[in-house]
């Protein structure tokens, strides 16, 4: 397998996976979108709210924050040394107490961890009106894309990369009705770029003509919705995929036995 990368900024990387097959294509997929471990307010206690929302509003606005984290630090709470109860190493503590008039925003939550904090300081959460309170402390862990769309990683997709299978009688016409310009002539070949989706306007103006995917050849788009950057994203789900191999091994050998 190999990996070449298209595009990559703050938030989107786009690599192409080649050598592969579809089912490795999907489950890595799936394993970026909710396989990985990332941090969000999963508790919130009030101890004070004159504001015009709801304490369940609150804290569900608070659960959709994106923080900043460092993985190596958290534990998954399930994984814990404290097996779950609540320490230092797999939750964050948040304290909020702001009195209006003001917005509070994101960037008010204090943290006990240095590292953690919200990916854009700036998120409105409540405005308070003059005289009105808010006081609480929140907790956050590590979580699954899979149980809840607040820890979900990223937003992930895939599509086969476009080749020319068979070459037409009228390839000037179909290079014409191509709207991404991604039909062209090289080396007197008919060749076609990775800005293909398949849409198959070619193929009715030269109906000989046969563009297809590639089932082993993947273009992947990977943008993140969480406070990890797109590379960590796709790094993170190849080591859960690892993981789940090992343990299936493991449970195999048992078997054996
Ligand atoms: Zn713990």
């Amino acid at each position: 397998m190999k990996v070449k990368i298209i595009e990559k900024d703050e938030r989107v990387i786009k690599f192409i996976l080649e050598g592969s097959n579809p089912q490795f294509a999907n489950a890595l997929r799936r394993t970026m979108i909710g396989g990985i471990p990332v941090l969000a307010i999963k508790e919130v206690d009030f101890y004070e709210n004159d504001s015009a929302l709801f304490d369940e509003l609150i804290a569900q606005r608070l659960s959709l924050i994106p923080f900043v984290f460092e993985p190596k630090e958290l534990n998954l709470p399930e994984d814990c040394s404290c097996e779950g109860k609540g320490c230092m190493q797999c939750q964050v503590v948040f304290a909020l107490d702001k009195k209006g008039p003001c917005v509070v925003r994101a960037d008010d939550l204090k943290s006990t961890h240095e590292s953690v904090k919200p990916l854009y300081p700036e998120m409105p959460i409540v405005e308070l009106l003059d005289g009105q309170k808010l006081k609480l402390e929140a907790t956050g862990v590590l979580g699954f894309g899979k149980n809840h769309a607040k820890w979900q990683a990223a937003k992930a997709f895939y599509r086969y990369f476009p080749f020319v299978e068979k070459e037409g009688k009228n390839s000037e016409k179909a290079i014409e009705a191509c709207s991404k310009n991604a039909l062209k002539f090289e080396n007197k070949k008919l060749v076609v770029a990775e800005d293909c989706d398949l849409c198959g306007e070619c193929m009715k103006v030269d109906p000989e003509l046969k563009i297809s995917g590639d089932e082993t050849k993947f273009i992947f788009t990977v943008e993140s919705v969480c406070g990890l950057p797109p590379e960590r994203i796709v790094i993170s789900a190849i080591e859960e995929l690892k993981k789940k191999i090992k343990s299936l091994k493991k449970d195999v050998q048992k078997i054996k036995k």
